[in-house]
């Protein structure tokens, strides 16, 4: 029988009552890890999805936390130590958009994206690297003390009219990630991100659910298709197993091609 890919370990997702974030705590579920599925308000949802984890005979809770307040974060692994006795990974998933034209946006909308998507990653990151730490190496579970994977997007690399807020914490994500596993690597934790392009989730709803807006949608797609939460979670498996054991401050696109400038295949 093969060994189930993170087979004794234990994982924090946050934001994992919807879209990425609960197809990331599933799969990880599925491939053996104990989970906890954070959320935010939603308690509802977090409490079907850890009832169907266990249903297929998965471990997994699901905990309350806001990743933008600090407090929160150490809650979330205190509670991770106190249900699976610690913590080997750590996906900074949660987020959320406001948008609005430049001039448009609001401080207060400017300033609830960059608490969420960025702060709130650096904390559970922060928080996770201490916990790592006070854990210790124990290589008979991994060669790495710990694993942090963050949810960038392909809009750190592409800028993103409308979306200056999001836009801005995802460019800062990337290099948030990228100093982090410079930085950490030497202590064996691994720090990388994967970057979706377009995912079929609540966030993007608009982007997918008529038609007009699916076909101009695909116009950005190369594979010509819209992503799934299956195909963001396949790779975070992978990214937060020991089979990467050398990959190392990396972005992992998952977007089907968004990021070869779709519109250079025509002239240009
Ligand atoms: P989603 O809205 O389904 O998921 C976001 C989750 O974050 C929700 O469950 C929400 O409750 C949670 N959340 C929001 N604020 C929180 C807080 N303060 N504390 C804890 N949880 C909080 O959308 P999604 O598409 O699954 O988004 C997940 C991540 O993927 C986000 O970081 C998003 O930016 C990123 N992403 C999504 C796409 C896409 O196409 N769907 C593309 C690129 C990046």
């Amino acid at each position: 029988m093969p060994q189930s890919q993170l087979g004794n370990t234990r994982a924090i997702v946050t934001g994992a009552s919807s879209g990425i974030g609960e197809g990331i705590a599933r799969a990880f579920a599925s491939a053996g890890a104990a989970v906890i599925v954070n959320y935010r308000s939603d308690e509802r949802a977090a409490v079907r999805i850890v009832g169907e984890i266990r249903e297929t005979g998965g471990r997994a809770e699901a905990v309350q936390a806001d990743v933008s307040k600090p407090e929160d974060c150490g809650k979330l692994f205190d509670e991770a130590d106190r249900l699976f006795d610690g913590t080997d990974i750590a996906v900074a998933n949660a987020g959320i958009q406001r948008d609005a034209a430049f001039t448009e946006l609001s401080l207060d909308d400017w300033r609830k994206v960059i608490d969420v998507n960025l702060t709130g990653q650096f904390l559970c990151a922060q928080e996770a690297v201490r916990r790592f730490r006070r854990q210790g190496l124990d290589t008979k579970r991994s060669p790495a003390l710990g694993k942090i994977i963050f949810t960038s997007s392909v809009h750190q690399t592409i800028p993103w009219a409308g979306h200056a807020n999001y836009a801005t914490a995802k460019g800062g994500v990337k290099l948030l990630m990228e100093t982090m596993a410079q930085e950490l690597a030497c202590e064996k934790i691994r720090v990388n991100a994967i970057a979706p392009g377009a995912i079929r989730t609540a966030i993007n709803r608009d982007a997918w659910e008529d038609e007009t807006a699916r076909k101009k949608l695909l116009t950005l797609i190369p594979y010509g298709r819209i992503g799934e939460t299956e195909d963001v979670a396949e790779a975070a498996v992978w990214l937060a197993s020991d089979a990467s054991d050398y990959v190392v401050g990396t972005t992992l696109f998952v977007d089907g091609g968004m990021m070869l400038y779709p519109s250079f295949r025509e002239g240009g």
